[in-house]
C-alpha cells in the first residue's frame, strides 16, 4: 500500500471562508499545531500578496519544524510574456520556501472565457512556469484547477495539461474538484483514468464541499490511486468549505488502513481541531466526526449501559484513539450509572455506599425539576458539575450576591449605551462595581470580573466564545413572552465547557450562564481555583472584555474604576 501525504491549506484556502481571518501570529501557531499533528506539507499562501503574508513568510523562515514543510502558493505566469519576466513567480522564486504549488487552468471552459488564450498557450504558461521554478531549485506542485469539470468537457485536453506539467518537472498532478460538486463515483472514474493515462506521476486530490461530498469524494480518489490529499482543519473554507483534513486523517487511518500518523500523533486530533476553532473565534461544531464534543455522546439509558458493559456496543471507534472523550449526556432518561461516573470524573467523592446512593438520587430529582423549568444540561457539562457540588457538599461559590442592574440607553441617534452595575460580598467586604459594555452580558461580564479577578487571577484567561438564547414555549406564553435559555460556551485555551441559565428575563437567565462559566473554573482542584493569597498582580486587561460574539465589537469603554469598599 503506497504512503499517503497529507497537505493542510488550512491557511491559504481555508481562509477564503466567510469571517475567516488569523493573524500572522496566530497563523504561526497554527504552523506549529500542524507540525506536532505531523502533516507534511503546510500551504501557507503567497508571500508577498500583501505586509500581512509577507510578515508571516518573515518569520516562517525561521521556523524549525520537525515533521512539515511550507509550500509557497502561486499561479502560472499570465498569457503573454515570459516566465522570467513574470512578477509572481519571481516571488515564488525568491521564497525562501522550499516548495511551490501552482495552480493552472485545466478546463477549456476557462482557458477560454476566463483567460481568454489560446489551448496552445495554456499549455506553454504551465509548462514554462512549472520550469522557471525548478530550474530555480524549487520542487513544483501543479493544483490542476477545475480538473473534474474539464475533464468532462474535454477530456484529451485535461490530461494535456497534466502533461506540460509533469514533462516540465512537476512531482505532484493535484486533481481540483474546485467548484465541488463533483459525486463519488465519478472522482473514481475521473482518478482512475488519469491514473492509467500517466501512470509514473504521484496524483494528488483537492476537493471542495458543495455537493456534501469532499470527504467521500477524497477517499475513493485515494482507492483509485492518489497519493496526496489535500485538505483543510474543520473543513473551513469558501462556500460549503473545503475537505475537511482532521476526517479524512481518522478515516484514512482508522478504516481504510493507511498510517499517515503515529498514534501518539492522531491521539492530537480532537486538539488541533479545536485550536483552530478557537484561534478563529468560533464555537466548535459538536457533531463534527471524530472530534466533536458529542461525537461519542450517549444519551438513551440504554446506550449508557451498553457502553460501560462494552463500548464496541454503541461506538465506531475507542474515542482516545483520536483525543476525544465520551460524553454520557445527562437527562431524564439517563440512569444513574451516568451520574456516579461523571462525579467521579470532576473528583467528586461519592462512595458507593448508602451515601453515594441518596448523592445520586439528590441529582436526579434535581435534573428532572429543572428540566421540567426549561433546563437542558446536554452540552452544559459545567452547569451540571456544579449542579453535582451543590448536592455533594462540595461547591465553592465565588462570592455573595446583593444585586446586579443593567441600563441600557438609546440616544434618538441610535447610539445604545450600556452599563452594568453589581453588588456584591467577598470574605465579608462589600464591592459595588460599574461598567460599561457593547450590550447587557459583556457590561455584566465586565463589572464582575473586575470585582473578582483579584482573588481569582485564573479567570482573564476565560473568553466567552458563544453565546446562544432560545426561546421556549410554556405554558405561561410564546414569543417574547416565553421562558428563555441561554447557553455560553466559554474557553481558556486548554478546554472549552458549556454553561446554561433559565428564566422569564433574558438578562437573568444570561447571569446564572455567565456565574456558572467563571465559578466552574474556581471550583477546588480546577486551574483557577482560588488563590492562598491575593497578590493584585492581576495581568492587565484583567476587566475581561469577553469577545463575545453576539455582542459585536469588543472595543467597549472599559471604565471599570468605580470600584468602593465599604
Ligand atoms: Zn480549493
Amino acid at each position: 500500500m503506497s504512503k499517503i501525504e497529507l497537505y493542510d491549506a488550512t491557511l491559504r484556502d481555508g481562509m477564503g471562508g466567510a469571517g475567516m481571518s488569523l493573524t500572522a501570529q496566530e497563523k504561526l501557531r497554527v504552523v506549529a499545531k500542524l507540525d506536532e499533528l505531523g502533516v507534511g506539507y503546510i500551504e501557507a499562501g503567497f508571500p508577498s500578496s500583501n505586509p500581512k503574508e509577507l510578515e508571516l513568510f518573515g518569520m516562517l523562515a525561521d521556523q524549525r519544524l520537525r515533521h512539515s514543510q511550507i509550500v509557497a502558493f502561486g499561479m502560472t505566469r499570465r498569457r503573454g510574456t515570459s516566465a522570467t519576466k513574470d512578477a509572481g513567480l519571481a516571488v515564488l522564486a525568491g521564497s525562501f520556501a522550499p516548495l511551490c504549488t501552482l495552480v493552472g487552468k485545466s478546463s477549456v471552459l476557462h482557458v477560454e472565457k476566463v483567460v481568454r488564450a489560446s489551448r496552445r498557450e495554456n499549455l506553454a504558461m504551465i509548462a514554462d512556469s512549472v520550469a522557471f521554478l525548478a530550474g530555480r531549485g524549487k520542487r513544483v506542485f501543479f493544483d490542476a484547477e477545475h480538473f473534474f469539470d474539464g475533464f468532462t468537457l474535454d477530456a484529451d485536453y485535461a490530461l494535456a495539461t497534466l502533461r506540460a506539467a509533469a514533462e516540465a518537472g512537476a512531482e505532484r498532478l493535484v486533481l481540483c474538484d474546485t467548484n465541488g460538486g463533483s459525486l463519488p463515483g465519478r472522482v473514481r472514474e475521473v482518478v482512475a483514468a488519469v491514473r492509467d493515462a500517466l501512470p509514473e506521476v504521484a496524483l494528488g486530490i483537492h476537493t471542495h464541499n458543495d455537493s456534501g461530498c469532499a470527504v467521500a469524494n477524497t477517499l475513493v480518489a485515494v482507492e483509485a490511486g492518489a497519493t496526496q490529499v489535500q485538505g483543510t482543519i474543520n473543513g473551513i473554507g469558501e462556500r460549503t468549505g473545503n475537505a475537511n483534513l482532521i476526517t479524512i486523517i481518522a478515516d484514512l487511518q482508522l478504516k481504510m488502513g493507511h498510517r499517515v500518523l503515529t498514534a501518539k500523533q492522531l491521539a492530537r486530533l480532537t486538539d488541533t481541531a479545536r485550536l483552530i476553532d478557537e484561534l478563529l473565534n468560533r464555537a466548535s461544531d459538536p457533531s463534527q466526526p471524530y472530534v466533536g464534543r458529542h461525537a461519542f455522546a450517549h444519551k438513551a439509558g440504554m446506550h449508557a449501559s451498553g457502553v460501560r458493559a462494552d463500548p464496541a456496543t454503541f461506538e465506531h471507534i475507542a474515542p482516545e484513539v483520536v483525543g476525544n472523550g465520551t460524553e454520557l449526556l445527562v437527562s431524564e432518561l439517563s440512569g444513574r450509572a451516568a451520574i456516579t461516573e461523571k462525579a467521579a470524573a470532576a473528583g467528586i467523592a461519592v462512595a458507593g455506599d448508602a451515601g453515594g446512593e441518596t448523592f445520586v438520587k439528590r441529582v436526579l430529582a434535581r435534573v428532572k425539576e429543572l428540566e421540567h423549568e426549561g433546563f437542558q444540561f446536554d452540552g452544559a457539562d459545567a452547569s451540571f458539575e456544579l449542579l453535582m457540588r451543590k448536592e455533594a457538599g462540595r461547591y465553592e461559590p465565588l462570592f455573595r450576591l446583593e444585586s446586579w442592574r443593567v441600563l441600557v440607553e438609546q440616544n434618538a441617534e441610535g447610539h445604545v449605551d450600556t452599563e452594568a452595575t453589581i453588588k456584591l460580598w467577598h470574605d465579608d467586604q462589600r464591592y459595588v462595581l460599574t461598567a460599561e459594555g457593547n450590550g447587557p452580558v459583556n457590561a455584566l461580564d465586565r463589572a464582575l470580573r473586575d470585582a473578582i479577578t483579584e482573588f481569582y487571577p485564573g479567570l482573564t484567561d476565560v473568553e466567552l466564545i458563544d453565546y446562544k438564547v432560545r426561546l421556549l414555549e410554556t405554558s405561561h406564553g410564546t414569543g417574547t413572552g416565553a421562558v428563555t435559555r441561554v447557553h455560553i460556551d466559554s474557553a481558556d485555551g486548554q478546554s472549552t465547557w458549556g454553561t446554561t441559565g433559565v428564566g422569564e428575563n433574558v438578562v437573568a437567565a444570561s447571569w446564572q450562564a455567565l456565574v456558572d462559566a467563571l465559578e466552574y473554573k474556581v471550583q477546588p482542584g480546577k486551574a483557577g481555583a482560588r488563590r492562598a493569597k491575593a497578590t493584585g498582580s492581576a495581568k492587565a486587561g484583567a476587566n475581561g472584555a469577553g469577545r463575545a460574539k453576539t455582542t459585536g465589537s469588543a472595543k467597549a469603554k472599559a471604565t471599570g474604576s468605580g470600584r468602593s469598599r465599604r
